[in-house]
């Protein structure tokens, strides 16, 4: 609790029950990617009274205030994760729609190599996989 009070009020959002219930589901769930309805099914879950509306006029609030980062990943809703302040890429499994993180050193540098050769230096970048699980050879059925 006191750590999700502290941090709205270093933001300068007011301390109200929607916005601490929400945020404490991001901290519960750390490095999660999430919809506004994954937050939503999660307070209810808590059996808390908080509607889709609230859920979706918050995060919008979270992004503003730079606590959440909003990615609207090719053929899904919008997801929300923590400001992390760390920079990481995203795999999207297109089967189960399953968000996975990664870092690669190697990519990265390849991509300043790139930008460079064009006479650029990379501002801010996104990549995004979109993958399927790797078929392990043995076929069911
Ligand atoms: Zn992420």
């Amino acid at each position: 609790m006191e750590q999700e009070t502290q941090e709205l009020r270093r933001v300068g959002l007011k301390v109200t029950h929607p916005r601490m219930r929400i945020l404490q589901i991001f901290d519960e769930e750390e490095g999660n990617h999430l919809t506004a309805e994954d937050v939503y099914k999660k307070l209810l879950a808590h059996q808390e009274d908080i509607g889709l509306a609230t859920v979706y006029r918050v995060l919008t609030q979270f992004e503003a205030a730079g606590i959440v980062v909003k990615h609207n990943f090719e053929g899904g809703q919008a997801v929300y994760e923590l400001d992390r302040g760390k920079h990481h890429d995203h795999m999207i499994d297109v089967d189960s729609g399953k968000v996975i993180e990664f870092v690669s050193e190697e990519i990265e540098r390849l991509q300043r190599e790139v930008a460079a050769r064009h006479g650029y230096v990379i501002e801010d970048h996104s990549l995004v996989l979109y993958v399927r699980p790797k078929s392990r050879g043995t076929r069911k059925g």
